[in-house]
């Protein structure tokens, strides 16, 4: 019934945009292309559903530019957050020159942190205003534009945590659909709560109650200190191969 209702709302309230980088699905910081979209939401296009592969940034190196907008102590900050994962894993950042080559165009457009998920091939936008300005959202939504989604829709995460649906704010439900299986890479690593993509547990909370409980006592999810153990294994999975 839950997942019924989950469904009803989420049909109802997703809404296509149209922008420079195509016509996208928001769902809270991520942006979905309608093709990502339907292949983690839709339950008839399994069997057309691209693998999840194609998002990942050929030759392990994300390529980047940086618009205008940003201080000398917030460029530092970025590329801070970008050297940590390096130096993490085989990835590589290269900033580019070329105004037509496929990037991600790191801009302050808005107040909001958010990201593109995953390599495009055109220039995508990731988004850091004002209050993003710490190195673990920079590396949250760096781990989006490489092609991770949220911890806490992972196919398997009803084994791990239970969410509750009666305490989150109507219209934030749809940030917790679980994503299908078809639409999900499988690298071997279990679920993780110290992951930096793991939502905190009082996340769009209508009522001050937990919407995220763990199904193991003594765990701390929401995390943004910086890449878990299994951030980095995934990582090394999808680009040290
Ligand atoms: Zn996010």
């Amino acid at each position: 019934m839950q997942h019924c209702l989950t469904l009803l709302l989420l049909l109802t309230s997703s809404r296509i945009s149209s922008q420079d980088s195509g016509a996208f699905y928001n769902e809270d910081d991520m942006r979905l292309s309608a093709q990502q979209w339907k292949a983690l939401r839709s339950q008839h296009s399994a069997r057309n559903a691209m693998p999840w592969s194609i998002y990942y940034w050929p030759q392990s190196t994300l390529v980047y530019s940086i618009a205008s907008g940003f201080s000398k102590a917030e460029l530092s900050l970025i590329a801070a957050a970008m050297d940590k994962i390096s130096a993490q894993t085989c990835l590589r950042f290269r900033r580019s020159a070329q105004p037509r080559e496929p990037q991600v165009v790191i801009q302050r457009k808005d107040a909001g942190c958010w990201s593109y998920v995953g390599y495009l091939g055109l220039r995508q936008e990731l988004n850091l205003g004002r209050n993003c300005m710490l190195l673990g959202i920079v590396q949250h939504e760096l781990l989006h534009a490489l092609g991770f989604r949220h911890m806490h829709t992972d196919p398997r995460r009803d084994n791990f945590v239970r969410i509750a649906f009666e305490n989150i704010m109507p219209e934030k439900q749809r940030f917790f659909v679980r994503d299908t299986v078809q639409g999900t890479a499988d690298l071997g690593v279990d679920y993780d709560y110290a992951s930096i993509m793991h939502y905190g547990p009082f996340a769009f909370s209508k009522n001050g109650q937990r919407t995220i409980v763990p199904l193991q006592g003594d765990v701390h999810i929401g995390q943004k200190n910086g890449l878990s153990a299994k951030d980095v294994l995934k990582l090394s999975r999808i680009y040290c191969t």
